[in-house]
Formats: C-alpha cells, structure tokens, sequence
C-alpha cells in the first residue's frame, strides 16, 4: 500500500494528519494511536434553532400545521465538521428551549477522539434523562464526523449494502378527497404511500387514494381508532385494498386491546407512538408485529442499529421513519435503512426550505449519496 492509499484507506491517518503529526509510519506514533486511541483537538458542539417551513398544511389525526421547529447541530475536530439535527414536531415534549438548555449542559471539550464513540455517548446520555431529540442531534452529528474523519459513508462503516435500501413511501396526510386525489397523483414518482387515517374518514380517504392509484399503501391511524372490533373490521377492508400494514392503530396505552387485533390481524401492526426510547422495546413483544424506529424518538443512529438488531431478535418487522426533518436527520436515518423491510423518509420532501442536500429518491428508491460520514453537504452557510 502506497502512502495516497494508506491515508484515503485510514481514518487514524486522516486525523493524525489534520492534527499535524508529522510522520504516519514512525512507530512512536503507530504505538501511540494503538495504545492510547486518536489525539486530536477537543470537541466543539455548536447549535442554532431553525424553523422548517411545510410545503403544505400537514394534517394527522391529532394536529395540523405549516412549521416544524428543528435545532441544527455541529461537532468540530480538526477542522472537520460533522452535522446532527434535532426536529421538534409539537405534539413531542421536547422544544427548542428544551434541546438548547439540554445541549448547553454537553461539554465535549473533554473530549478529543470521535472514535470513542461509546465513552461520548454514555456521557451524554448521563448529562439528563429523556431529551431523545436532542441526544440525536449530538448522536448523529459525532457519527457524521467519524465518517468524514474515516472518508468513508456510514453505510460502509456498517458493513451495508447500498443496493439494499427499500422504497420510501411519501405521505399523504388527512384532507378532502379532492386534495387527497391531486396529492396522491403529485406523489407519482414514489412506488408506494403512506395514508393517514383516524379522524372518521377513512373510507373516504382510501377511495380517494385508489380512484388514482393502485400502488401499494401503508397505513398510519395515529392512535385514531378506539373500538377494536370495529379496527378489526376495517384491517380486514384495507386489506382487500392492498394496504401493506397498520401503524399505531389505538392509543398506545390500550395495551390488551391492541395485542388482540394483533394477535386477529392479517396485516402487520406496527408500533409507534407506543415506541420512544431502547427502553421501550421489549415490553412490545406480544403486542405488536412491527415497529416504528425514528432517530428523534430513540436518540440517534447508534440507538436505532441497537435497535434493529434486537427487533429482529424478537421477529419483528422494521420500518425506518422520520420526523419533519432536513435532509440531514432523513440522511442520517437512511444509512440503516438497508436492514429494514420498509421505510418511510420522506421528511425532508414536505419541507421548503432545506438547508441540506443529502439522499436522493429516484425512482421511489432511497439512493444513499457516495460521500462520508451521512451524505450531506451544505447547501447554505449555517456555522
Ligand atoms: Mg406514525
């Protein structure tokens, strides 16, 4: 291996480079970084608050709204920048307030390596509990760095296959079924959609969708349904419809009620709602046949691949989704999304004013970008 190929193939050698060490083969050296890990300069978060303004009127079965407040995130270390979002939609605890606050009280600057990733997240998990959001800002934005540090895609470091990557459905929120019907026909690039039923309309909704497309569905209730054999009855409809599975379909606390429809369901029931944190997780078996995963519920990427890896344990269904998102956090969340069987990213499509360019949907098909770290790159000077 020649010199050009040691350092493009070498992380350490990347960073030991920009932290200005002078020989990459001196022994010293080579001893040094094995025995005592990469020295580089301290860690610089730095975050600022911004609003992402929704193409459309985005209405669910608990709320509308035109903005989503996000807090966008940065880790420093020589000279490398790696970026990390936390979105707020405001049916969530948290706020940009609570983010702020959360996020003044990390001190990384103890910090000088990006590779001990485990030691930088204990500490910050310990720093407050909950604040899931906010522990994805840092999450992703230290994953972001160490892919740029290592020059290579988080994919990659992951050991995944960007062939892999599913269809992304796009979301078609509750609305006439005039609007419903040009939606649906905007979204014709997508190869499958997501409806949101559970506000009394969902007949209507489902006819209106497929007086235009016979694509196949998924369906997101939100929580809205509250008599679970009328919930059977209408599975058991949007079934014959060709809808792919059930997300969230009764309140979450409605344990007992919801394992029945599971247990009678012939579509998957996937949680949502019911799933925040790692913690949450196990408690799930029995209840529903697949789950939900959004890095601002669980608290980023390193929590989410946790995750997977414990679903699939349980032999459950996985879907990958997100929140009101840029391109950075929808980016980040697609990375793993070769090891799920559906997913829905498309947060940073409802958004116009994105301050990334990250994944691309071509065809209806996540298309990882080929750059380090999470993909992205600045489309507008933001730090
Ligand atoms: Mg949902």
């Amino acid at each position: 291996m020649n010199k050009r190929e040691f350092i493009k193939y070498s992380g350490l050698a990347v960073g030991a480079l920009a932290a200005g060490t002078t020989s990459l083969y001196a022994s010293s050296t080579a001893q040094k970084v094995k025995k005592h890990g990469r020295k580089g300069s301290p860690l610089k978060l730095s975050f600022i608050p911004y609003d992402l303004k929704l193409r459309h009127v985005f209405t669910i079965a608990s709320n509308s709204r035109t903005t989503t407040p996000v807090i966008l995130t940065m880790i420093e270390c020589d000279g490398i920048r790696g970026y990390g979002e936390a979105s707020l939609p405001p049916y969530l605890v948290e706020n940009q307030k609570s983010v702020s606050d959360f996020l003044s009280k990390v001190d990384l600057s103890q910090f000088n390596d990006p590779f001990q990733t485990e030691d930088i997240l204990d500490y910050v998990e310990k720093v407050a509990p909950g604040n899931h959001a906010a522990k994805a800002s840092v999450d992703i934005a230290l994953n972001d760095l160490r892919g740029k540090m290592m020059g290579q895609p988080l994919y990659r470091i992951f050991g995944l296959n960007p062939e892999k990557t599913p269809n992304t459905s796009f979301t078609i929120g509750i609305d006439t079924p005039e609007v419903v019907k040009q939606k649906t026909q905007e979204a014709d690039i997508y190869k499958v959609l997501k409806v949101k039923l559970g506000k009394g309309t969902d007949r209507e909704m489902i006819e209106a969708v497929r007086s235009v497309t016979d694509k196949p569905l998924f369906v997101d209730v939100n929580q809205g349904w509250t008599d679970r054999d009328k919930a059977l009855e209408m599975i058991y409809w949007l079934k014959e419809k060709g809808i792919l599975f059930i997300e969230q379909p009764m309140p979450k606390e409605r344990k007992d009620d919801i394992a029945w429809l599971t247990q009678k369901s012939p579509l998957p029931v996937v949680a949502d709602e019911a799933l925040q944190g790692i913690e949450d997780l196990l408690p799930l078996k029995g209840v529903y046949s697949g789950i939900n995963i959004k890095l601002m519920k669980c608290g980023g990427i390193s929590n989410a691949l946790k995750m997977i890896r414990i679903a699939r344990a349980m032999d459950m269904k996985i879907l990958v989704g997100c929140m009101t998102e840029t391109s950075c956090a929808v980016s980040a969340a697609a990375q793993l999304s070769p090891l799920v069987d559906w997913a829905d990213l498309d947060g940073n499509l409802l958004i116009g004013n994105d301050v990334y360019d990250g994944l691309k949907v071509v065809d209806g098909k996540i298309v990882l970008p080929d750059r380090p770290g999470i993909g992205i790159v600045e489309k507008a000077k933001l730090f």
